[in-house]
C-alpha cells in the first residue's frame, strides 16, 4: 500500500485558524509525512497567498482543502475523533501521548475507518464542546514553562508520529498488531457491526438530552456536567450503529409515552 492509500482515511482538521501562514505550514507538515486530507473549519483569512507561500510544494494540499462552517460538518462521517490540546481540562478525558495516538490511528486506518484529528485556534485552542466530541485527547509533552506549540509544529509532531508508526507497522507481522474494542478483548476489525460515526453520536446526544429534559431528569438551566459525563462515557465505549439505534429506539418509546 502506498502512503496515499494508507492515509486516505485520515483527516487533519484545523479549527478557526487565524493566520493563513499556519494553514500553509500545516499543509507542508502533512505532505512531508505523506498526508493530504485537510479540512478547514471557518478559517479567519482564507484563501490567502500567505497560505500557499508557506506551503511551498504542498500548495496542492491547501488548494484541495475542504472548507466547512462548523466542526460537526468536518467530522460527521468519522468513526474516530481525536482532539489535540495543550492544557489539562477540568474533567479528564481518555488521554493518549502522540505515539499511542499514532498507533491507534494506523490501526484504525487498517480497519478502514475514518479518523479526524482536531487542532484548535492559535489564541485559545479547542473549545470544551469541541473536545467533548472526541474519543481521545492527545497532548504533546513539553517543557514545564511553555506547553503551547505553534499550530503547524503541533501538526508536524502528530503527523510525524503517525508516519513512524505506519512504517514500523509495515515491518511487523500481523499477529503482533492489536487494536481492541474497549474492555472487550475483541479486535476492532472483528467487531460485528459498523461503529457509530460522529454524526450518529451527535444525534444520539441530542436525543438523549431532549428526553432527559422531557422526563425532568435534566434541567438545561442548571446543566452541571451531566452531558459532558454522558459524552465521555458513550465515547469511551465506542458504540456501534446497532447499539445507537437500540438506544434511540428506547428513547423514542419514552418520548411517545410522555406525549
Ligand atoms: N493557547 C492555546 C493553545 C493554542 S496552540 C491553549 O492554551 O489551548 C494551537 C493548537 O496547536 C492547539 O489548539 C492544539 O491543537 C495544538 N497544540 C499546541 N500545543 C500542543 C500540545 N502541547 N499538545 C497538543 N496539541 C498542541
Amino acid at each position: 500500500m502506498n502512503e496515499q492509500n494508507l492515509f486516505s482515511r485520515l483527516r487533519i482538521v484545523l479549527i478557526e485558524t487565524s493566520h493563513p501562514g499556519n494553514i500553509g505550514a500545516s499543509a507542508r507538515a502533512m505532505k512531508n509525512m505523506g498526508m493530504t486530507s485537510l479540512t478547514l473549519v471557518n478559517p479567519i483569512d482564507f484563501p490567502s497567498e500567505k497560505a500557499n507561500f508557506r506551503a511551498v510544494s504542498a500548495a496542492d494540499v491547501v488548494e484541495k482543502a475542504r472548507v466547512v462552517a462548523d466542526v460537526d460538518a468536518a467530522i460527521a462521517d468519522c468513526e474516530l475523533v481525536i482532539g489535540t490540546s495543550a492544557r489539562d481540562r477540568r474533567i479528564p478525558w481518555p488521554l493518549l501521548d502522540p505515539r499511542a495516538c499514532a498507533e491507534k490511528v494506523v490501526a484504525e486506518q487498517r480497519s478502514g475507518r475514518k479518523v479526524a484529528i482536531l487542532f484548535g485556534r492559535e489564541s485559545r485552542g479547542l473549545k470544551n464542546e469541541e473536545l467533548q466530541k472526541c474519543h481521545y485527547h492527545v497532548n504533546i509533552p513539553t517543557g514545564e514553562g511553555y506547553s503551547s506549540l505553534n499550530l503547524a509544529m503541533a501538526v508536524q509532531v502528530i503527523c510525524y508520529e503517525i508516519l513512524q508508526a505506519s512504517l514500523q507497522e509495515q515491518a511487523e507481522t500481523p499477529a503482533s498488531r492489536s487494536n481492541q474494542m474497549p474492555g472487550t478483548g475483541i479486535e476492532a476489525e472483528n467487531w460485528d457491526m459498523a461503529l457509530a460515526t460522529a454524526q450518529d453520536m451527535e444525534h444520539l446526544f441530542t436525543h438523549l438530552e431532549q428526553t432527559m429534559i422531557q422526563v425532568n431528569f435534566h434541567d438545561p438551566e442548571n446543566p452541571r456536567q451531566l452531558m459532558t459525563r454522558l459524552r465521555r462515557m458513550l465515547n469511551r465505549i465506542r458504540p456501534d450503529q446497532m447499539e445507537v439505534n437500540i438506544l434511540r429506539g428506547f428513547l423514542t418509546a419514552i418520548n411517545k409515552r410522555c406525549n
